[in-house]
């Protein structure tokens, strides 16, 4: 017995726990601890997740953990009890208010020890030198360690935080610890981003909201408030400022489709939830970034959310913009970002942050929650729920601004457009849309043509007219006419040719789940959809009418990515204006007043990269 409490306390590794919070360089990466304390957490409703507050010793100090819920099974399994040793794997320390809260998401139980009695004599975290005059750490005695405690020592610890106000924040929870089972409970949070007053109007009704991107040293959570929140409340908050949000506010599953928050859950305030500016804005982190290099960007994909700093190289005027969606103006203006790669980058910034832009040419930029476009090979947008600070106090700012007075300003930079803008099919952007996305927003109906592309299955292909008569000269492609028997006329190059070259003119009505619609297609991508060229098809039209219609209904059923272009049709159109003048039946005024949609190019599903696309699409929504 002796024996393997001598061994046991050979194999912990002691003062490993403080190292962890104290960040210590040659720390133990993934120490060996004792559990000294098990307690499901009170207060919760049937059918959610467990919590798990555990307490960890490395035989000098002890700490609290919160069991992150992927960890549960441990427990719920009866792997880890109370005395076993267990190395920790993965965790996050944090320091909430004056506590000291170990958020651990892995381990692995050490079962060749079994349970053992508490090894040593720890004690509990002490709070940093700088607050100890206002700080006394308590110490339990040993007969309560492995009892249930942890509620006792809870209250101890925050009787003694120092602000007058403090006491009302009993329940400081990391924003990990938040979900929709906990009750009391108060963050302390950063506030890294703030939305512009939001307004719908629908058939059930009008209102407004606004989020608030909140963030402690466990993760990050969105808050939106609607209403009358959201006249309360807006003004509370600023960027960048720390907060006390205090419960009643509602936990619930998080619409990951409107966040680039990599959270489960979000906040939606109550009428008396509780917003305080926090004495002390230090102990909370500053903003987390995830940087993407400039010369990096082509190997993001496209409509992927990132983070990026860059000197601000050029700042572009303000335009106004009229948005396809909503109908309504915003503003807009476009920047220049370089860095240390050699390469520069457009960045678009919207609404409020553009009208008010004032950061100068020269300055380091940090942006969080940008998107990537292909439109000129790479170019990157500010979502509405990110953020931008300026010189912002990290490495990162002063390693660009040395970098950039020490010559970087005189290089000369690439652009993305150069490297990636032919594999593209041209410096433009093509958003993937749906049908009824596509109806909806109105594409090609404005002066200029819209670009897009879409996934969509063929329905049906006209017949009547395929194809038309070409030139055979290179490049002309030009309709000629048959004046005489195997004599073909092109009016463009003056000369009779013996036959003509059939080109495609397909009329092709395609649909997804919102809708159809009606594509055009050229002769490249006639004969993709097809399988063959219109020479050949028309020789079997020629020959073999029931082939003919064969080959059509197999290209039906066939599902393609389209990359179109919508432009109203201007021949149409003028055509339009002088039917009007005679009475038109409305069903047909369809026929004319048309937006055309030319495909340029289709590709056939890659359904490696489609499924990938969809698992990302359903994991937004939350469905195990
Ligand atoms: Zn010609």
């Amino acid at each position: 017995m002796a024996n393997i409490i001598a061994k046991a306390m050979a194999r912990v590794d002691a003062g490993a726990l403080n190292d962890i919070f104290d960040n210590k360089p040659g720390r133990v990466e993934q120490p060996v601890v004792q559990c000294v304390n098990i307690k499901r957490i009170s207060g919760q409703e049937p059918g959610g997740p467990e919590r798990y507050r555990v307490v960890f010793s490395d035989t000098k100090n002890y700490v609290q953990t919160m069991l992150a819920t992927a960890a549960n099974h441990h427990i719920q399994s009866g792997a880890l009890r109370c005395g076993m040793l267990l190395q920790l794997l993965g965790y996050q320390a944090n320091n909430v208010k004056q506590r000291k809260i170990l958020i651990v998401t892995d381990l692995k139980c050490l079962e060749e020890y079994g349970e053992l009695k508490k090894l040593g004599n720890p004690e509990p975290l002490k709070v940093k030198p700088e607050d100890e005059n206002t700080s006394h750490p308590t110490t339990i005695t040993s007969n309560t360690f492995y009892g249930n405690s942890s509620n006792q020592h809870q209250q101890s610890m925050v009787s003694h935080t120092k602000a007058p106000t403090s006491s009302d924040h009993a329940n400081i929870y990391p924003i990990e610890g938040l979900s929709p089972y906990s009750h009391k409970w108060t963050i302390k949070v950063r506030c890294t981003s703030k939305s512009d007053i939001r307004t719908w109007h629908n058939r059930n009704g009008e209102g407004k909201l606004f989020s608030v991107n909140l963030l402690d040293e466990s993760g990050e959570i969105r808050a939106t408030g609607f209403n009358d929140e959201c006249d309360q409340l807006y003004p509370a908050f600023q960027e960048g400022s720390v907060y006390y949000i205090t419960s009643p506010c509602r936990v619930q599953i998080a619409k990951k489709q409107f966040s680039n928050i990599n959270n489960d859950y979000e906040l939606t305030f109550e009428r008396d939830t509780r917003v305080e500016k926090a004495e002390d804005q230090q102990d909370v982190p500053q903003v987390k970034f995830n940087f993407v290099r400039i010369s990096e960007l082509a190997s993001v994909e496209k409509d992927t959310t990132i983070d990026v700093i860059g000197i601000l190289r050029d700042v572009g005027e303000t335009s106004q913009i009229t948005s396809k969606t909503t109908s309504k103006p915003y503003d807009k203006r476009e920047l220049t970002l370089v860095d240390q790669t050699g390469f520069s980058v457009r960045l678009t910034v919207w609404g409020k942050t553009a009208s008010s832009f004032d950061v100068l040419p020269g300055s380091v930029v940090a942006f969080k929650g940008v998107k990537v476009s292909d439109f000129g090979g790479r170019s990157l947008s500010l979502l509405s729920s990110g953020s931008m600070a300026a010189n912002p106090d990290i490495q990162e700012a002063y390693k660009l601004k040395g970098w950039y007075s020490n010559g970087g300003q005189s290089e000369n930079f690439s652009t993305h457009a150069s490297v990636t803008g032919t594999v593209t099919g041209g410096a433009r952007s093509d958003p993937f849309k749906t049908i009824i996305e596509v109806k909806d927003e109105q594409l090609g109906m404005s002066e200029n043509a819209d670009w897009f592309s879409v996934k969509a299955s063929i329905q049906h292909i006209k017949q009547n007219t395929f194809c038309y008569p070409s030139c055979l000269t290179e490049g002309c492609n030009k309709k000629v006419n048959e004046v005489y028997p195997g004599q073909w006329r092109c009016e463009r190059c003056d000369k009779n040719h013996p036959k003509p070259e059939y080109r495609y003119i397909l009329s092709v009505n395609v649909s997804d789940h919102t809708g159809q619609l009606w594509l055009s297609c050229f002769d490249d991508t006639g004969r993709q959809l097809i399988g063959m060229t219109a020479d050949k098809l028309m020789e079997i039209k020629e020959t073999n009418e029931k082939k003919l219609a064969d080959i059509f209904s197999d290209a039906n059923c066939r599902t393609w990515n389209f990359k179109c272009k919508a432009k109203m049709d201007v021949f149409q159109e003028e055509q339009r204006q002088v039917l009007s003048l005679s009475p038109v039946k409305s069903s047909h005024a369809d026929e004319f007043d048309r937006v055309r949609y030319q495909v340029q190019a289709a590709s056939p599903l890659n359904f490696v990269a489609e499924s990938e696309k969809l698992v990302a699409l359903i994991k937004q929504y939350n469905i195990d």
